[in-house]
């Protein structure tokens, strides 16, 4: 059975509003007629509104990189899941810049999973070791240990709802791309843990992505190995010609989906 790829762009803080706006209606132009790719924008707070006007009436779908985890109260300059459900189906959350910069805890990120869940916007859960843990051994160790952190409120009947995505620190933002074998062999030991934790089909049915520095030239690479379900894509994702590249590419691979997964 054929499976559609998932090519998520992380905008990061790329674009101002007019700029997004611009982006979005070349893309728009460019990648028409998309059969065997999925794409999800994820540009930034204040360009939401206009990127989600912008793509009514498409298949491209949009996302948020971030929520809060509580719905209302007083917490000054948060976003909660009331305000951009709705028009936002995916959330990226627990990317690794909020790791490391802005003090995003395990425990964080368990509470804004489950919130994303609840509201019915698909949470696109990062995880992924530093440079110092790859070198020490420990990758799949830490990888597996955010993972089940981050599923610590997921119920058997929500995990379905889940997006995952590999993303080796030393790889994201770096121009060090992972080894297309590794990165494969650590979705595969995210994927078993995911068996492990909610069975069989669960794990087979997951949907895990890549992400590091990908880019139009080692785009194919990744996705053509039979364990990666897409790929999450930063700095590459706001450059026209790149961004076009890596979906067209998508497009010629395609993907051999296992038995059961949608
Ligand atoms: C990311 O922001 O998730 C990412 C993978 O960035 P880059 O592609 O720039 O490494």
């Amino acid at each position: 059975m054929d499976k559609k790829k998932l090519i998520v762009g992380n905008w990061k803080m790329s674009t101002v509003v007019p700029e997004a706006t611009v982006l979005i209606e070349k893309f728009k132009k460019e990648l028409i007629n998309l059969k065997k790719t999925e794409v999800i924008f994820c540009p930034s707070f204040i360009d939401l509104y206009t990127v989600s006007r912008e793509l009514q009436g498409t298949d491209f779908k949009l996302g948020a990189q971030n929520i809060f985890y509580e719905e209302e109260g007083a917490f000054t300059g948060e976003i909660s899941p009331l305000m951009i459900k709705g028009f936002c189906e995916y959330v990226i959350i627990g990317h690794s810049e909020r790791r490391i910069f802005l003090g995003e805890t395990d425990k964080m990120v368990a509470k804004k999973v489950v919130v994303a869940v609840t509201h019915e916007i698909t949470p696109i859960v990062c995880v992924g070791e530093t440079l110092h843990e790859n070198e020490d051994g420990l990758g799949k160790r830490v990888a597996i240990s955010q993972l089940e952190a981050a599923l610590h409120f997921v119920t058997p009947s929500e995990i379905a709802k889940i997006i995952v995505a590999y993303e080796p620190v030393w790889s994201v933002g770096t121009g060090r791309a992972c080894n297309p074998n590794q990165a494969e062999k650590m979705i595969k030991n995210i994927r078993d843990s995911i068996s492990l934790l909610y069975g069989k089909k669960a794990g087979d049915l997951i949907r895990i992505l890549y992400g590091g520095s990908v880019n139009k030239k080692n785009i194919s690479s990744y996705l053509k190995k039979k364990e990666i379900d897409g790929v999450l894509v930063g700095r590459a994702s706001t450059v026209y010609d790149e961004f076009v590249e890596i979906v067209k590419a998508a497009e010629k691979v395609g993907g051999k989906r296992k038995k059961g997964k949608k």
